[in-house]
């Protein structure tokens, strides 16, 4: 099983290039008021194309839910034991929509970093030359 270069989760936060874990993923910084969700075409630093084919990113939208539904769980229980959970109904929505551009990015980058090692392997590590990506 061929090893990614990249190690540990740090690369994932800070939202880099899911093979080489350097380059940028999004164009924006995720609070610039301009398109939070525009995804560069290819890695800057190792040139993997992060759409490997037209529609990659729907995907994304089953990893932003669930993210969005175990947020919710969470803040349900934290809500409850602060004894807020009356007012969770109007507490909860808030702290998703500030979260919802975090949420919706951590959607794509979840795509980046578990489904296109396994459905594109020849892309996603067939281009190691020298052990530089
Ligand atoms: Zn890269």
């Amino acid at each position: 099983m061929p090893e990614s270069p990249r190690s540990g989760m740090v690369p994932f936060f800070r939202a880099r290039c899911a093979r080489c874990g350097k380059g940028k993923v999004f164009r924006n910084k995720v609070m610039s008021f301009k398109k939070f969700s525009d995804t560069l075409e290819e890695c800057p630093k190792c040139h993997l194309k992060y759409e490997p084919e037209t529609g990659f990113f729907v995907g994304a939208m089953y990893w932003t839910y669930s993210l969005l539904v175990g947020l919710t769980v969470v803040l349900s229980i934290v809500l409850y034991y602060l004894d807020l959970f009356e007012e969770a109904v109007y507490i909860i929505p808030l702290i998703i929509v500030f979260l919802l551009p975090w949420v919706f990015r951590y959607g794509r980058l979840l795509m980046l970093y578990v489904v296109y090692p396994i459905m594109y392997k020849e892309l996603f590590y067939g281009k190691e030359k020298n052990g530089e990506w």
